[in-house]
């Protein structure tokens, strides 16, 4: 029986903040990396195709309601005006993400959780099949999916999952440095990295894969740069995307933090691990800092060719004097700035200072502990 309700994963990437969201599997079937929080103490379950497909009828139910509401509206086939009154007053989660993508279109539908690659490869066509059948506006399916995993689908079955309609794929690399991997436990190797992605990007199947800054934290950082982009250079995806680590309880790494195993490294020193990451890259991808935990967020462009505008920015944060280096970081932790260019906007700059004053007056620092706990806030 279709209801008008359907289940929604924990997690997607911001790329797909306006993406109907498709439960395939939940949670994640490997679980154990140590900076991950996210399915901690969570079951990894595969769901039966039938099931997913109810969901999907239980999407359309939805959408078939909105349309029937904007035509006895007066709104016609227009959608929108209906999709922003629910968005201001949703009945449940699973109509809001319904209302908030056709509201934008309606084009995008993403695959949580952690690794719908996990499925059978002929289950997860059906799945797309149904699901561009069912809601034709949709040109667009992404999903998450384990290297691991990728490494051991032949390359026929990633063809076939593209022409089901898979558009692309994301990718956590993590790191391209086995020691590190290892030690994070990452289930994966560089070569399998390679191996995986290589075979994505020959399908035809957009890849973005995602890079965890710090990762090395002060005794692998060098490493952990260079090695990460040989990898990269190697499987050349169409997107690379970079995160910050940031250590939250919940995580096994945060006891390794507690007990003096892992040292995090300072910003000043994540920006110079950034620098040589990007400085050995050579491969023709999107470079993208789209995560409110990078400190520098603007730093994007298109390699090889904005590779010298994006270690300008670099060289530009790391001229500032140490005050200003200091201000810079607190704004950005605070939220108040976007990029470097808002250090020259004195209200902004201003604030900054009078958080500062305000802290040095309650007898607090602006040092790594508190910058660390304020990024806690944005994972
Ligand atoms: S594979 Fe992904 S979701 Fe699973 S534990 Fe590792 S980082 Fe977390």
């Amino acid at each position: 029986m279709t209801t008008d309700s359907f289940e929604l994963g924990p997690i997607r990437p911001p790329s797909e903040a306006y993406s109907l969201l498709i439960r395939a599997t939940r949670n994640c079937p490997w679980n154990r990396c140590k900076f991950c929080h996210v399915y901690k103490g969570k079951k990894f379950e595969l769901r039966p195709v039938e099931e997913i497909k109810q969901e999907i009828l239980a999407v359309k139910a939805i959408q078939d309601k909105l349309k029937e509401i904007a035509k006895k509206s007066g709104y016609g086939e227009r959608m929108e005006e209906v999709a922003l009154a629910i968005l201001n007053n949703p009945l449940n989660e699973a109509s809001f993400n319904v209302a908030l993508w056709l509201y934008h279109g309606g084009e995008s539908a993403f695959l949580q959780d952690a690794n719908t690659l996990i499925m059978r490869t002929p289950e997860l066509v059906e799945v797309i099949k149904f699901l561009k059948q069912t809601l034709p506006s949709i040109t667009r399916v992404t999903s998450y999916g384990r290297s691991k995993t990728a490494s051991k689908k032949k390359l026929e079955e990633f063809i076939e999952l593209r022409k089901a309609g898979l558009s692309r794929l994301h990718i956590g690399l993590e790191s391209g440095y086995d020691p590190l991997l290892k030690y994070m436990d990452k289930g994966v190797t560089a070569a399998e990295h390679v191996k995986g992605g290589k075979n994505i990007v020959k399908s035809g199947i957009s890849l973005c894969e995602y890079v965890l800054l710090g990762l090395g934290g002060k005794k692998m950082w060098r490493e952990h740069a260079t090695e990460t982009a040989k990898v990269l250079n190697q499987i050349n995806s169409d997107f690379i995307r970079v995160r910050t680590l940031t250590v939250k309880a919940g995580m096994p790494l945060y006891e390794e933090v507690k007990n003096g195993n892992f040292i995090r490294a300072t910003d000043e020193e994540i920006i110079e691990e950034e620098k040589l990451l990007i400085e050995n890259l050579d491969c023709q991808s999107n470079f993208i800092s789209d995560h409110i935990t990078n400190l520098l967020q603007e730093l994007e462009g298109r390699l090889p060719q904005d590779k010298e505008k994006m270690l300008a920015t670099i060289a530009k944060f790391q001229s500032l004097s140490p005050e200003e280096k200091r201000n810079f970081k607190l704004g950005r932790r605070l939220g108040i700035y976007d990029g470097l260019d808002d250090l020259d906007n004195s209200l902004k700059h201003d604030g900054v200072e009078r958080a500062i004053q305000k802290l040095q007056q309650d007898g607090k620092q602006v040092d790594e502990e508190l910058i660390c706990s304020l990024m806690e806030r944005f994972i």
